[in-house]
């Protein structure tokens, strides 16, 4: 059977990992507060749907529990990212990853249960100085 997976926030970061999950053919409902968002991804995604995610009345009225994998891809709103990623985890999410703005919010999230906690920014930064150091041993 497909995995069943939702993103919550569509910015840069949350609507890539919509937009590659949902060519790589899962089912994907994406959520956002911000209604453009959404109706951004509303032809990419199965479903998109307008949300606070701190809610937690919105994310069971999603049935949110029923995925088999949800992202929490808010960055700049830390509480918001943290309080999602708690709800999410007292519905009993089988499975959540969480991107981390920073050391501390990533410390915060896997303490309260992500199961995996992503630095976008910072891991992508040092797959590129390896890139760089790599390709200027081969350039001498
Ligand atoms: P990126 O860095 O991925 O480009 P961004 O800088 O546009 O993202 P962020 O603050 O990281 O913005 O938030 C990502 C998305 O999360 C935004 O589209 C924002 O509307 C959404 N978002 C923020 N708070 C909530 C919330 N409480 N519920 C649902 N979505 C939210």
């Amino acid at each position: 059977m497909k995995k069943s997976f939702a993103v919550i926030g569509l910015g840069r970061f949350g609507g890539s990992i919509c937009q590659t999950l949902s060519e790589e053919g899962m089912e994907v409902l994406g959520i956002d507060i911000n209604e453009e968002r959404v109706n951004q991804y509303s032809m990419i995604a199965s479903h998109a749907v307008v949300g606070d995610t701190t809610d937690e009345n919105v994310l069971k009225s999603l049935g949110i529990r029923n995925f088999d994998h949800v992202i929490v891809a808010i960055g700049d709103d830390i509480q918001a990212s943290i309080l999602t990623t708690l709800i999410l985890k007292e519905l009993g999410v089988a499975r959540i990853t969480a991107k981390a703005q920073n050391d501390y919010h990533g410390k915060v999230l896997q303490k309260i249960g992500a199961d995996q906690v992503v630095h976008p920014e910072r891991d992508m930064g040092k797959r590129i100085a390896n890139n760089i150091a790599s390709n200027s041993v081969l350039d001498y």
